[in-house]
């Protein structure tokens, strides 16, 4: 009776169409949180996610409805990001689901990662709900977009509720479809257990938390589970479900979705994807699982401090638990010490991991400018993998380089297919096709390399189009480009973590830039430095950062004491970020700068 009355379902959206916002609603409706305790964006529980209102985890509620038939449904919502670098986050919560609710922004339409999260959902097989929101908002043309859903993703949106999560508009309705449309999870209730890991976290006080889906079977505290990738087994310690906030249960069954703590240590041992069955009654079969996540950009994070490397591995390997798309593995650098090359699946994920180990694990790092992974091929007939501009080979040993190319599908409105076309062709994009969508937007099709839309392509994107250019994109393999590594010296000195891979057509307008941004960013000292940036022993471009004149708190001595002090903690506090390099301090900015040039 309890699994025939459960409903599992996503809430899915392009970034800013008003996911978290309609789960609070959803919350507020079925008073799983107070009035009181009611704020907005309430799933959004990292001070992260609200200082930048966005979701970056996904995030399971359980909740109790009552509908018009007088039945009591238990649901069980996945709020989940929009970005394109959180993608893994939506697929994941996806195979926990029977279910998705579409969420579409009335006035925006359908844009890219509408699409991209609406094929995930597919390949899932789940029931798809399409919900028109922001119907309040007075450029909103719900009937434009309920036309392009049906006519650019083929889904059925005669019956698509039109709502407004702000106001708190069609909300019920959205819990009635999803009570008739949504179906009840199957499974199996006496079979041998199978659940599905599709998160976990660390938590100081309970360890390891699991989040799982069970898909057949029941599971309770101090059943000995067995982890069937691993093998391994471990007593169960707890299990719950999130409503938000933990509430302990007697037991999970088929169809729930909740938490599992055991005494479990170290990612290894319950790695997301994983199957949980019991140890006396072993499912014959794992579950499929998940595919593994390639990172598509690199980059070196290093302590500023460098006696913090132990406490970098630890926070890592306690942040990987609760980020299964990072990755990581120690490397040593000339300038910077001992430090880890760390994998991410885009800029945003790299900056989200930063700050995340700064905050949560009280860490100051600096991080070194993020690169792609190079496939260069060597003359003696053998391929090497550098995912770190500094390890790439002389240029005497190479016979070419390849680096990765991702199909971009860019979606504008018509006016700006002009702009989009013109950036694209600047960041060595080869155009594929235009496809008109409607009267009104274009998807535009470019092949582009990875590193150039890593750069900056799409703020290039947004702020040339005022905000509606929307982007998403998948690697489509390598291509052989003419690239070289530009080294910066600084006084002289090779800098390894300055290095980065440049293409021809660039390198000498790059180089140019670098030199005078490192120029104006790196503070002077007691002595001239000069600045070059060299192509193998080609010096592309150089210049000198004069020294300093007077001691900056020469003309204070005999002056006010505290003005005096106040200088010098400013001074200080200017240094955190700094490291010293042979006889120079570099700031974290200019490992950086590489980002802010073209
Ligand atoms: P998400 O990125 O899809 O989770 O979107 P959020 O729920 O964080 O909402 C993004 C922004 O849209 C926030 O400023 C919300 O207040 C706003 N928003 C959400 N729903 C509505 C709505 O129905 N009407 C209006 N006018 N604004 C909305
Ligand atoms: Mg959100």
């Amino acid at each position: 009776q309890r699994q025939k009355n459960m409903r599992n379902f996503s809430i899915i959206a392009h970034i800013d169409h008003g996911k978290s916002t309609l789960a609070d609603r959803i919350l507020q409706m079925t008073r799983t949180v107070a009035d009181r305790d009611m704020q907005e964006q309430l799933l959004d529980s990292m001070d992260l996610e609200r200082e930048r209102g966005i979701t970056i985890k996904l995030n399971t509620v359980e909740l109790n409805y009552i509908a018009k038939n007088g039945e009591t449904y238990t649901f069980h919502l996945i709020d989940t990001p929009g970005h394109v670098d959180f993608t893994y986050e939506v697929s994941r919560s996806l195979a926990a689901c029977e279910g998705a609710v579409l969420v579409v922004d009335a006035a925006q339409g359908i844009e890219a990662q509408t699409l991209a999260n609406v094929y995930l959902a597919l390949d899932n097989e789940l029931e798809i709900l399409p919900v028109i929101n922001k119907i309040d908002l007075p450029a909103a043309d719900p009937e434009r977009v309920r036309k392009e859903i049906e006519d650019i993703i083929g889904l059925d949106a005669s019956e698509a509720v039109l709502a407004s999560a702000k106001i708190g508009l069609g909300i019920e309705d959205i819990l009635e479809q999803i009570v008739e449309k949504i179906p009840a999870p199957d499974g199996d209730l006496d079979a041998p257990l199978k659940a599905l890991i599709f998160d976990s976290a660390y938590d100081s006080y309970r360890g390891v938390v699991l989040n799982v889906r069970i898909m057949d079977g029941i599971i309770k505290p101090g059943d000995t589970m067995k982890l069937m990738n691993t093998n391994k087994t471990f007593e169960v310690a707890e299990v719950g479900v999130f409503s938000p906030k933990p509430i302990k249960r007697d037991f999970l069954m088929v169809g729930d979705v909740g938490y599992v703590t055991a005494n479990i240590k170290t990612v290894q041992d319950a790695r997301v994807g994983d199957t949980i069955t019991l140890a006396n009654n072993p499912a014959p079969e794992s579950l499929p699982g998940y595919r593994k996540m390639n990172p598509m950009v690199y980059c070196g994070m290093y302590p500023v401090d460098s006696s913090r490397f132990t406490d970098l591995r630890e926070a890592l390997e306690k942040l990987e638990l609760n980020d299964a798309a990072l990755q990581f593995e120690a490397e040593t650098s000339q300038a910077l010490g001992f430090g880890f090359r760390c994998g991410f699946l885009g800029l945003l994920h790299m900056d989200v991991v930063q700050e995340r180990l700064e905050r949560e694990f009280n860490l100051d790092l600096i991080t070194t400018a993020p690169s792609v992974i190079y496939h260069v091929n060597l003359t003696n007939q053998t391929q090497l993998v550098v995912s770190n501009p500094a390890d790439m080979p002389e240029p005497g040993v190479i016979e070419s380089i390849e680096e990765p190319y991702v199909k971009a599908n860019i979606m504008v409105p018509n006016d700006y297919v002009g702009t989009v076309m013109e950036i694209s062709q600047h960041k060595r994009g080869n155009f594929i096709a235009l496809d008109y969508l409607d009267n009104n937007r274009v998807n535009v099709v470019y092949e582009i390399p990875l590193s150039e839309i890593v750069y900056d392509f799409f703020d290039k994107l947004k702020s040339s189009t005022k905000g509606y250019a929307s982007l998403d994109y998948e690697m489509i393999g390598y291509r052989v480009s003419r690239l070289a590594k530009m080294d910066i010296l600084l006084n002289g000195e090779n800098v390894d973590a300055l290095s980065f891979i440049v293409h021809n057509d660039f390198s000498y307008n790059r180089g140019k830039a670098i030199v005078e941004k490192l120029r104006s960013i790196i503070p002077r000292q007691q002595f001239e430095i000069p600045i070059q940036a060299a192509i193998g022993s080609k010096i592309l471009s150089r210049s000198t950062i004069k020294a300093l004149r007077k001691d900056v708190t020469a003309k204070l001595y005999g002056g006010d004491v505290t003005r005096r002090q106040k200088l010098l903690k400013k001074q200080k506090a200017g240094k955190k970020r700094m490291k010293q390099v042979g006889s120079v301090e570099i700031p974290q900015e200019a490992f950086m700068s590489v980002l802010k040039i073209d």
